[in-house]
């Protein structure tokens, strides 16, 4: 038997079933980042609906009392999750928001997104905060391939930028699936795909979050933007046939839908509810 299988079922980004009857809040707390994507542009309003954005950044308290009318307006709500704007242990904002929403709502299954870089360091915290799901997003396992995906990457407080630099990175996001497997975290890998830059490497990456004990994959067309602007979006055979090659070491997630990272409500149904949440100004939550 799976030994996620009570988390998936509740979780409506680790189960198709679920993504049509359960819901999920993404609290907007973490300002900022420690890699730098080449596909990545943070954003701060109310219309782009890709990750990335959000209307502004909460504090922890403030994104605590968002969650009490967040379920109220959907009592189907069952995660709370954090997965940006930045990355969620850049800073320590998203820890601190999880204690506190594990303290008020234990019952709520926390879900933290992260880049992985410093994942090794923080499983632990995140644990003790009620981290039970977590999502690492991984766009290759070669340096090489890397280089072109990631700008930079901070590495003992420097912005380092290069092989070295993507071989790091990469190291500590396979320790920290693997760390957070060993602690009975389920992991989800997300991966880009990068038409003619990952995209004959999805099944290399799938074998490899696997081997370090990841639960499933997800795999998320690019969004061309920033640098990797004129790299055209997948299409529908791309996506597929990356899918497939994910398919042979890991079950594939095939319904997510680039969500800003204040979205509020059932992803696979009806309307996303943050507009009405967010009916006054922020500083006011
Ligand atoms: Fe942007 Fe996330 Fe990449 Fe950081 S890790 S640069 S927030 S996409
Ligand atoms: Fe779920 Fe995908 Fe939306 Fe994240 S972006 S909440 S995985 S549907």
């Amino acid at each position: 038997m799976n030994p996620y299988s009570h988390l998936m079922r509740k979780h409506p980004c680790f189960s198709g079933e679920a993504h049509i009857k359960y819901g999920r809040i993404h609290l907007p707390v973490s300002p900022a980042c420690n890699i730098q994507c080449r596909y990545c542009r943070r954003g701060c309003n109310k219309w782009e609906q890709r990750p990335g954005v959000s209307r502004g950044i909460l504090t922890p308290e403030e994104a605590v009392s968002l969650v009490e009318r967040a379920l109220e307006l959907c009592p189907e709500i069952t995660v709370v999750g954090i997965a940006g704007p930045g990355d969620t242990l850049a800073t320590e904002h998203a820890l601190e928001t999880f204690r506190l929403i594990h303290q008020q709502y234990p019952h709520l299954i926390n879900c933290l997104s992260t880049n992985g870089l410093r994942l090794e360091e923080k499983v632990e915290q995140a644990a003790q905060a009620g981290v039970a799901t977590i999502t690492v997003t991984m766009n290759a396992v070669d340096p090489i391939i890397a280089v072109q995906i990631y700008e930079e990457v901070s590495i003992d407080g420097k912005r380092e930028q290069g092989e070295a630099a993507t071989a790091h990175l990469i190291r500590a996001q396979l320790a920290g699936i693997a760390s957070a497997a060993r602690l009975g975290l389920a992991v989800k890998v997300n991966i880009v795909l990068i038409p003619g830059i990952n995209d004959s490497h999805i099944g290399d990456i799938a074998r490899a979050a696997a081997d370090a004990g990841a639960t499933n994959v997800n795999i998320i067309p690019l969004i061309p933007q920033h640098q990797l602007l004129s790299v055209g979006a997948p299409n529908c055979h791309e996506l597929q046939a990356a899918r497939e090659a994910a398919e042979a070491c890991l079950p594939v997630f095939r319904h997510c839908r680039h969500c800003r990272a204040d979205a509020c409500g059932i992803p696979g149904k009806g309307k996303d509810l943050s507009e009405l949440l967010y009916d006054r100004p922020m500083e006011t939550f």
